[in-house]
């Protein structure tokens, strides 16, 4: 999967995304992760990208000119790609924004399904709308909070996505059985010594007993979930206790 990021502080974005498991898996080609400068693409001969808004008002807005060429420039790229591979072109945009739908897993696990996803990074006041209107096909947030640009919540945003594309993980159990993936939080989870500060791993998961292994782990994120998540034990409770559609 190939993930573009069109920003103003591509440094940013590379400097968080090329180490770890992300960094392990675009040296191993299971993920590209491109930040495109979106000042390169500028026409004003002074590199400027923002300027103040029409109407009044404090701060200054990035201008649509360079978003748009900087945005083009990728998707006639990815196109050529596509040509290539016999696919369609035309890659979605997601544009970071509080203004946006709040990003959650199924979310993420709807986007690990593109081969192509570009990004764009608001900053200042955000970007002229038009521009917006023009190239934008989802408009995605991290929260109902504002931050000062965009950069940080499509790091987010890679980050969740990435690691669900096959070959990201090294155990691929590992998002299988995560919080989120069933509509549960994980159960908890302990490792050596056996005794830490006087706390005992509990007895069950030194047993060997697998089936008892996991018949403790789903009790515990069920109570977990229960206690911390009340709104996700009654989305879960509700859809197992729904009646299952019937075939005639
Ligand atoms: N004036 C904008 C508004 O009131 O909606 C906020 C602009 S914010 C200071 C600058 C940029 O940061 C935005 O264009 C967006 O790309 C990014 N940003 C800020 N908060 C965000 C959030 N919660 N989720 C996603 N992106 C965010």
């Amino acid at each position: 999967m190939h993930f573009y990021i069109l920003t103003l502080f591509p440094e940013m974005v590379m400097q968080g995304l090329g180490t770890s498991i992300l960094g392990r898996a675009a040296q191993r080609g299971h993920i590209s992760v491109e930040a495109v400068n979106i000042r390169d693409y500028t026409l004003d001969k002074h590199g400027k990208v923002d300027d103040y808004t029409y109407g009044g008002g404090a701060g200054m807005l990035m201008q649509a000119q360079p978003v748009y060429d900087a945005c083009m420039a990728v998707q006639e790229r990815i196109a050529k790609r596509c040509g290539e591979d016999g696919r369609a072109a035309g890659a979605r945009v997601v544009y970071v924004t509080p203004q946006g739908r709040t990003f959650h897993q199924e979310m993420a696990r709807e986007f690990a399904r593109e081969e192509d996803l570009i990004f764009l990074c608001g900053h200042y006041e955000g970007i002229d709308e038009r521009v917006l209107e023009e190239i934008v096909t989802d408009q995605v947030s991290i929260g109902d909070y504002v931050l000062t640009g965009g950069e940080l919540p499509a790091m987010v945003m890679v980050d969740a996505i990435a690691r669900l594309v096959p070959g990201v993980l090294h155990n691929s159990e590992s998002a299988l059985t995560e919080t989120f993936h069933d509509g549960l939080l994980e159960y908890p989870q302990y490792s050596r010594p056996e005794i830490w500060h006087g706390r005992r791993v509990p007895e069950i998961l030194l047993s060997g007993d697998h089936a008892r292994v996991d018949a403790w782990r789903l009790a515990q994120s069920l109570e977990r979930t229960k206690r911390l998540r009340p709104d996700l034990y009654e989305a879960y409770m509700a859809a197992k206790n729904a009646p299952k559609e019937t075939k005639e």
